[in-house]
């Protein structure tokens, strides 16, 4: 009797719970065993040197294998980000990717610079320095060719403890980029006290850049700033030639898109860097995240 009217308690504090907290508490659980059973899976997406023609990097971009669904990121990174998980997502990605980059070292390859997006909120506990310093040196990795990404907005909101993490990671030659670049309101003057190498202008200026005069005079600004600041600029979200084209007029030194490559299976980089190219049709298709 007794237990019976605590579920039933339990039940109407449920139907009462607010659907968005609900969703929330729920996907938090999913995602803490999505972690223990190793649900977590990275894709690479290819960057390309404008000055050269050549592939430069990729970009690490995290996806949750639900059964048969790829989850973006998009879905799950701000849930993570507000109960805190993040931080351990970050090292889980920052495990994953320092591996994948050790075992193509280890295979003769050379994936250029590789970036990982990491948040703002791991950049406020002191710890992040050594755990990626021990994790680096675990695998053997030369830090220069690891890029950290961090995007604008969310740096703004936490500064303090970032600013002295970054320098550290910076000391220990590792690269910074500021990701998203245009729109988090940030003063040109304020990227000088941050050690950024590189600035990734968002692609919501780029998807119209052709066509809107106004974009296209803030990326010209952008490209020209970031020049005379000495850090390298990078366009994402290039979906065509006429996008490219304004870019290399423009000075852009590198872009990143689906016009060139989406994000990419580990083992579709693996043959990229095999055949120095991109994987044939049948790989392409056999990927099951064209995002
Ligand atoms: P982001 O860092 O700005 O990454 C670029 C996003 O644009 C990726 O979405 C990518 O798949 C998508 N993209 C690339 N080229 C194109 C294009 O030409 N057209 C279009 N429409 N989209 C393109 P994705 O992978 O869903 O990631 C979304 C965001 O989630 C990322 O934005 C990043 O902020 C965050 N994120 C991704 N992976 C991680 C991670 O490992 N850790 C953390 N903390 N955040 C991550
Ligand atoms: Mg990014
Ligand atoms: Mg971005
Ligand atoms: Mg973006």
């Amino acid at each position: 009797q007794a237990k019976a009217l605590g579920k039933s308690q339990v039940r109407c504090f449920a139907l009462h719970m607010n659907d968005r907290v609900q969703r929330r508490v729920e996907l938090e659980g999913a995602l803490r065993r999505a972690i223990a059973q190793d649900e977590l899976t990275m894709h690479y997406q290819p960057q390309l040197d404008l000055q050269s023609g050549r592939l430069c990097g990729f970009e690490a971009l995290l996806r949750w294998r639900r059964g048969e669904r790829l989850i973006s990121p998009l879905e799950f990174i701000p849930i993570a980000e507000e109960t805190g998980l993040i931080r351990e997502i970050d090292r889980y990605v920052i495990r994953a990717v320092f591996r994948q980059v050790e075992e193509w070292r280890a295979e003769g390859l050379d994936p250029g610079e590789v970036a990982i997006n990491i948040s703002a909120l791991s950049l406020q506990e002191a710890g992040i320095v050594s755990y990626i310093a021990a994790e680096m040196t675990r695998r053997r990795l030369p830090p220069d060719i690891i890029k950290l990404e961090v995007t604008e907005s969310l740096l703004m909101k936490n500064v303090d403890t970032a600013q002295q993490v970054m320098s550290e990671l910076k000391a220990l030659h590792l690269k910074w980029s500021i990701d998203d670049f245009g729109t988090g309101y940030s003063a040109l003057s304020y990227l000088r006290r941050y050690p950024f190498d590189q600035l990734k202008i968002d692609k919501s200026f780029i998807d119209d850049v052709n066509v809107n005069p106004e974009n296209a005079s803030v990326t010209r600004a952008i490209i020209s700033m970031a020049r005379s600041l000495r850090i390298a600029v990078i366009a994402e979200g290039v979906e065509n030639n006429e996008q490219l084209g304004f870019l290399v007029e423009a000075g852009c030194d590198q872009i990143q898109g689906y016009f060139y490559s989406p994000p990419l299976t580990a083992e579709a980089c693996r043959q990229w860097l095999i055949h120095r190219g991109p994987p044939g049709p049948d790989e392409a298709s056999a990927n099951p995240a064209r995002r």
